[in-house]
């Protein structure tokens, strides 16, 4: 193709309201626009990145004996009325009524549509196992869309269903679909990670989810290269005997006026203290009571999922507001601590390990320094509630735990008989006898994926695609193409001959400076770039560069293809 022919309008500086590099890039770069909140176009380079990965997607789907449908973007009520998710879903779920003022909403996920599919279409056990799948846009009107496409409201995934007999068909499936994804991942050459995404207590293997690992993720995910542990962060038991025993006392307990005090940063700074010497109290809403108060340490962060299987503390989690507190417990929350707190107390492990803490006093501007349980306080009940960091033990016991961001762009699931009870999916089993068929769900953010790649690869220049799913694999710059007819001559040639190798290729034969077409071929992140200029056709050569390094190399005009093969991943 000619640049020419295509209306790329690139910009230097990020949007103001870009907040990460993906985001900021897929603008600069002409591959999305904005239409409003959470809603994206695609333009011409976007949609060609778009259908690599989706090929990549499909060839491992048909390859793992998936089948393609198409399911309908906008749904009818009843459908989720049966599985019970019309009342469950919550404000994700986009409801519209059409002219007959019938309820619709617009699919987020297609569970519901394909259970139907599966209940008049598969009758006798013969027919299983079955794994439908689609490639198709989905809405869900997120709370908070940010980061471009990687959290949008409309975006594409790729949803795949799968129906078996049994507890041992889905297993079956499931393990096809996560070696099927581990392809797929591979093959669009992204650095992840196969992650736990519950705590695995039903059978292990229930649900997993695949993380491009990023510093945008807004995932924490904890991994160990040594045992092969991964999991998120949520879902990570710290090992009771992580900390070592308390110390004995060796400070007296102090109450100190902290005037100005209200985070752990304040204090530490007030006592020149760090913030593991330190224990912060929570207060969230209770089953029982209205307040429930949860004690960490300092450099530590509550765990919501750890948290809310206490019983006395209401699920979902609520944290309380400030007026909250002050009603519960007096006052304000930078002042609360443990010492004469007339409330349902637990504390984390770690916080019952530390002595000589710093606390809030319960007073306005106070707090107590010295402070050691059991001898200034009773400890409360203790249990797990914070989140596994760095250096945690691995629960598999095999060395230290590392925490990273992760960048969900896919989920395996087994769902079990969830849908099939719920909507009456039943086939025949061998006997004759109705079975509720088992499924599993699998899902791929193809949309998200192309943002995770480029979160995943860029420099101060731009983007830089993986090649397996850059809008172009070379980008050739004729140098004054309007002046030389040797260079036109030879970058059509250049051009048919990689084009008749198989490779896409993107001719800039715009008017314009060598300097500007650079950065933009830097800009949009084209993997291979060829410059064709008077000087090196003199000995038959012309200039290719790498877009992940700096170094040029001349090489001959008629090696060109196998050249180039040798730099593609
Ligand atoms: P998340 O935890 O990120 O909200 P999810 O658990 O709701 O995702 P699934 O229902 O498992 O997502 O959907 C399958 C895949 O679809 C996800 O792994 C992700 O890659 C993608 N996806 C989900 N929500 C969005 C979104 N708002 N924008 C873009 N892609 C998304
Ligand atoms: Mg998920």
């Amino acid at each position: 193709m000619k640049l020419s022919q295509l209306p790329l309008s690139t910009f230097r500086d990020a949007p103001a309201d870009a907040e990460v590099i993906s985001h900021q890039l897929m603008l600069r770069a002409g591959i999305v626009r904005r239409l409003a909140s959470g809603l994206y176009s695609w333009l011409p380079l976007g949609v060609r990145v778009l259908h690599r990965i989706e090929r990549i997607v499909r060839e491992e789907m048909n390859r793992a004996g998936a089948l393609e449908v198409s399911m309908p973007g906008v749904q009818p009520a009843e459908l989720w009325r049966e599985s019970g998710r019309w009342e469950d879903f919550g404000p994700e779920l986009l409801r519209l009524q059409d002219r007959h003022r019938r309820d619709f909403c617009l699919g987020p996920t297609h569970e519901e549509v394909i259970t139907d599919i599966a209940r008049t279409e598969l009758k006798s056990y013969r027919q299983l196992p079955v794994n439908y799948y689609q490639v198709q846009t989905k809405f869900r009107d997120e709370i908070r869309p940010r980061f471009g496409v990687m959290r949008a409201r409309e975006f594409v995934m790729k949803d795949a269903y799968s129906f078996d007999l049994d507890e041992e068909g889905l297993e079956e499936a499931y393990q096809a679909m996560r070696r099927a994804y581990s392809r797929i991942f591979d093959r669009l050459q992204l650095t992840y990670r196969i992650v736990q995404a519950d705590s695995g207590a039903i059978g292990g293997s229930q649900s997993e989810e695949f993380h491009v690992l990023a510093d945008s993720g807004e995932d924490a995910i904890a991994y160990s290269e040594a045992d092969g542990f991964a999991a998120n962060v949520e879902t990570v038991p710290v090992l009771p005997n992580t900390e070592s025993h308390r110390p004995a006392p060796r400070q007296d307990l102090q109450r100190v006026a902290t005037p100005g005090v209200r985070t752990i940063a304040d204090l530490c700074e007030f006592l020149d203290v760090t913030p593991r010497q330190c224990l912060k109290t929570l207060l969230v809403a209770g089953t029982e009571t209205p307040a429930v108060a949860l004690l960490l340490r300092g450099d530590h962060e509550l765990n919501v999922h750890k948290a809310q299987a206490l019983d006395a503390v209401a699920a979902p989690l609520r944290m309380l507001s400030a007026a909250q507190v002050e009603a519960a417990a007096g006052v304000s929350p930078g002042s609360l601590g443990p010492l004469g707190l007339e409330l349902p107390v637990f504390v984390d492990q770690s916080a019952s390990r530390v002595g000589d803490f710093s606390c809030g006093a319960n007073r306005a501007e106070h707090h107590y320094t010295g402070v050691n349980w059991e001898r200034d306080v009773p400890l409360p009940p203790v249990a797990d509630l914070r989140n596994v960091t760095s250096g945690d033990p691995s629960p598999n016991g095999g060395g230290p735990l590392t925490v990273a961001r992760g960048i969900e762009v896919g989920h395996i699931f087994q769902l079990g008989t969830k849908y099939s009870d719920a909507m009456g999916a039943t086939v025949l089993d061998s006997g004759g006898r109705p079975r509720n068929m088992h499924m599993g769900c699998y899902g791929i953010g193809v949309t998200r994926v192309a943002a995770a790649a480029i979160e995943q690869s860029n420099d101060a220049r731009g983007i830089i695609w993986p090649d397996a799913i850059a809008p172009f694999d070379v980008i050739v710059i004729p140098i004054a193409l309007d002046k030389s007819y040797r260079v036109r001559e030879t970058t059509d040639n250049v051009a048919g001959q990689l084009e008749a190798a198989g490779l896409e290729v993107l001719v800039d034969d715009r008017n314009q400076r060598p300097g500007s077409k650079f950065a933009d071929a830097d800009l949009i992140g084209i993997p291979h770039r060829l410059v064709i200029g008077e000087r090196g056709l003199d000995r038959s050569e012309i200039e290719y560069k790498s877009r992940r390094n700096d170094s040029i190399e001349m090489v001959a005009l008629d090696s060109l293809v196998e050249f180039l093969d040798s730099k593609r991943a």
